[in-house]
């Protein structure tokens, strides 16, 4: 009897299950949006409980389209938005507030409250790997604690706990209430700026610092062993649950880099380029976050150097949703392509700071380099060029990290559809961009993790036969070009700077 593996992607914009056989091939998918709630300009939350509803749609979804049932199904595994922070009560299973989203800035004061204690930004980094900033979990936990009435006796009590979403759905996958398992994985946990990068254990003082009781945190395992099954009376009823990741990682061990010095670049919401550093942990000097890239069951972690970018797909959204530009966001394409070229405008979309590697939380987005002659298209070409030249500036942080040049890229997630985007990309960063046939990665990686564990595919060398590429743009733009508008493109950067306090 044939047998797949079912991947849970809960990501910012959207819930997808998606079965994959062991070739590592898409056999169905379900998905489903949820909302996304703005209460204030730059808080940006989710409904917990929305999503935990979407994602026991979309699995049931992915196995009625595969006309499968869950005795075709040898492991489940979870990939997540990470950094997005869910606190609920462990008696009734329900959050005591929305989620708060890795895009929200409202902790800014609690981030720099905690900044003034001493070390500024990088009080917490040598042990965490991460500056302080809005977009990770722990400030937006101690938020919820501070601001929400009853919350803080609550959780000194032992009655509330917290997630990201992985855990979120991993806790009512396995029976919530009755019986749920309270997990994370040392992706995850990588994500909360409480987690001791080379212990992977909670760091007890940050916590503290934070306000956050131990008691509510989950406890942290690696990304590939049974967490526990489907509850009785779920939709995974009886299936393993077997690996977990964060988007970002996921996508990493999708495309298959498991080797020291290999990348890729995700674009979706936000962009997240990643680099394994084997085991090794390296601090970066230019911006970039040290992460956990993976661990697979007792082996030793490795490790990730990470170049965060908050807004490049949300850049094509807004001009969907706020502007009504253009009705879905593929039609940005045809848009941009209407123009020869930018008309010397430039679109930098600070909308919540700017993160790698500038981690800027006063910026706000700038629309510069405006005359009468720009029109829609032009802007179009802007939006979509402000992906490529972040993305950019990511690159060259991580070659003078690393001392290693980039020599290829490779790309997945929602805007790699986008010809144009990938051509301008290959240009600005005169390297080869290229794209695999599974553009699902992260879903694919969390599938990859999960069927390892469960003994389905045998080893790393069974998941790297079944990479194969789909296409490659070859940079072709004049180097002088290139340059001139890299150049802009910083001085357009320098705009946004101190906007807020
Ligand atoms: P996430 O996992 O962050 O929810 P996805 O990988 O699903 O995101 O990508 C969705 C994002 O990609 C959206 O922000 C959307 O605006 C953008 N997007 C999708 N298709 C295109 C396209 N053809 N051109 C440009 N942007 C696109």
């Amino acid at each position: 009897m044939t047998q797949y593996v079912l991947a849970i992607d809960q990501g910012t914009t959207s819930t997808r299950a998606i079965i994959f056989d062991h070739s590592g091939a898409i056999v169905s998918v379900g998905q489903k949006e949820h909302r996304q709630i703005f209460p204030r300009a730059g808080w940006v939350e989710h409904d917990p409980l929305e999503i935990s509803a979407r994602t026991r749609d979309v699995v049931g979804e992915a196995l009625a389209r595969a006309n499968l049932n869950l005795g075709d199904v040898v492991a489940a595994g979870i990939t997540n938005q990470r950094e997005t922070a869910v606190v609920w009560d462990r008696t009734t299973g329900e959050p005591v507030y929305n989620a708060i989203v890795w895009q929200d800035t409202r902790t800014q004061p609690i981030v720099a409250e905690l900044g003034a204690l001493g070390g500024g930004a990088e009080r917490y980094k040598d042990r965490v790997g991460l500056p302080l900033a809005t977009y990770f979990s722990g400030p937006k936990v101690k938020w919820i604690l501070d601001n929400v009435e009853g919350a803080r006796a609550k959780a000194e009590n032992g009655q509330l706990m917290f997630g990201n979403t992985d855990t979120w759905t991993l806790w009512n996958l396995t029976g919530g209430v009755d019986g749920g398992v309270h997990v994370t994985d040392v992706t995850n946990a990588s994500r909360t700026m409480l987690m001791d990068l080379d212990t992977l254990a909670w760091d007890a003082d940050i916590a503290g610092e934070m306000g956050i009781p131990m008691s509510m945190l989950p406890q942290i395992r690696s990304s590939s062993e049974q967490y526990g099954t489907g509850g009785p009376g779920g939709v995974l009823k009886g299936v393993p649950i077997s690996g977990i990741l964060g988007d970002q990682q996921a996508a990493t061990f999708g495309q298959v880099c498991y080797e020291i010095g290999t990348a890729k670049n995700t674009y979706g919401t936000g962009n997240f380029l990643l680099l394994n550093t084997g085991e090794e942990r390296v601090a970066s000097q230019n911006g970039l976050l040290t992460t956990v890239c993976y661990q697979l069951g007792d082996a030793a972690p490795i490790y990730a150097l990470e170049g965060s970018i908050a807004v490049t797909g949300a850049l094509v959204q807004w001009l969907r949703d706020n502007l009504g530009l253009i009705g879905a966001a593929p039609e940005i394409e045809q848009l941009a392509a209407s123009v020869e070229d930018n008309g010397g405008a430039y679109f930098v979309p600070a909308f919540s700071g700017l993160f790698a590697p500038y981690w800027r939380a006063d910026a706000r987005g700038a629309l510069v380099g405006l005359t009468s002659y720009v029109n829609r298209g032009h802007l179009a070409r802007a939006v979509l060029e402000a992906t490529a030249f972040q993305t950019r500036e990511v690159v060259d942080a991580m070659n003078a990290d690393s001392g290693v040049a980039l020599t290829e890229l490779k790309v997945d997630g929602g805007m790699v559809g986008n010809e144009l985007l990938m051509q301008f990309q290959a240009d600005i960063l005169n390297v080869p961009v290229i794209r695999p046939k599974v553009a699902e990665t992260t879903a694919l990686g969390a599938a990859y993790a999960a069927g390892l564990a469960e003994g389905y595919w045998s080893g790393l060398d069974d998941l790297r036969a079944n990479w194969a590429e789909d296409k490659r743009w070859n940079p072709e733009l004049d180097p002088a070009e290139r340059e001139r508008s890299y150049r802009n493109w910083k001085k357009a950067v320098t705009r946004t700077f101190d906007w807020v306090d």
